[in-house]
């Protein structure tokens, strides 16, 4: 069995693309995992069956992570069932690409409403209830660092994730609670590929020395040694993952 044997995760977003990767990974390292979904029941339950077939433990939570008392929800839950909550993956998010200019106020609000105030909702609960020796890992995105044109409203609140990152890694002095983020590049999930050209996709998936698009597996395990036992040191950084783009 694991080292990770008795740790409890929560993954939000977890039905597809990247938290999917991530709770099953976590899943197989040990972690009881909390496969949080927004609307994609079935494949939150897919996932879960996943996990349980690869011999782990696993249970699925709806919960708009934009919504507070939801995510309090969510955390009540998975106290009430495992007895605790020792890792956070703050992994769900939405992009809506738009020229600043003709960025419409409801896409402006929902973006900050789940990128920025759904990984507030989350961090101020986990911030209240991680066992010591937790871990958080939240989601920023390679896009800081690049600023390409569309990107404003949803870089921006990537932006933000990595501030507050830094700030919360200090606020958990004496807990024994890192704190850090992950920014991965291009990654073959719907988010990056919906609505984008093959041309376009194929030029960003080239846009690395290592000329290939990441997959969520790759993202995942960089996810994984933050949560076990090799992550330990490494407290409040921005971990860039997309091969080498930036
Ligand atoms: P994805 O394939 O679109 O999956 C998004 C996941 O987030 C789904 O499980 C979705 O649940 C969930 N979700 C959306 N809104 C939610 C809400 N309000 N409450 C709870 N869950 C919600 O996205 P992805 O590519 O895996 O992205 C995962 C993270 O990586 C995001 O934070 C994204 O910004 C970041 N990222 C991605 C890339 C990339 O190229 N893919 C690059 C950099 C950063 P439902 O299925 O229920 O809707």
């Amino acid at each position: 069995m694991s080292v990770e044997s008795n740790k409890v995760a929560i993954v939000t977003g977890a039905s597809r693309g990247i938290g999917a990767a991530i709770a099953e990974r976590l899943g197989k390292d040990g972690f009881t995992v909390v496969v949080n979904y927004a609307g994609s029941a079935a494949s939150a339950e897919d996932v879960v069956r996943k996990i349980e077939q690869a011999g782990g433990k696993a249970v699925a939570a709806q919960a708009d992570v934009s919504d507070a008392e939801a995510v309090r929800h969510m955390f009540d839950t998975a106290e009430t069932a495992f007895g605790g909550v020792d890792v956070l993956v703050n992994n769900a998010g939405i992009m809506l690409l738009s020229p600043l200019v003709n960025v419409d106020d409801a896409s402006f609000d929902r973006q900050i409403a789940i990128n920025l105030k759904g990984t507030f909702n989350t961090l101020r609960e986990a911030a209240k209830r991680l066992r010591e020796g937790g871990r958080v890992i939240n989601f920023s995105s390679s896009v800081v660092g690049l600023k390409p044109e569309s990107y404003a409203v949803y870089a921006g609140t990537k932006a933000a994730v990595e501030t507050m990152t830094g700030i919360m890694s200090k606020e958990m002095r004496g807990r024994k609670i890192t704190v850090n983020a992950v920014a991965p590049g291009p990654t073959a999930t719907d988010l990056f590929l919906n609505g984008k050209s093959d041309e376009l996709i194929d030029r960003l998936a080239k846009a690395n020395p290592l000329e290939r698009l990441g997959t969520p597996d790759d993202i995942a395990s960089v996810v994984a040694f933050l949560a076990g036992p090799d992550g330990t040191w490494v407290n409040g950084q921005v971990l860039r993952a997309n091969g080498g783009m930036i």
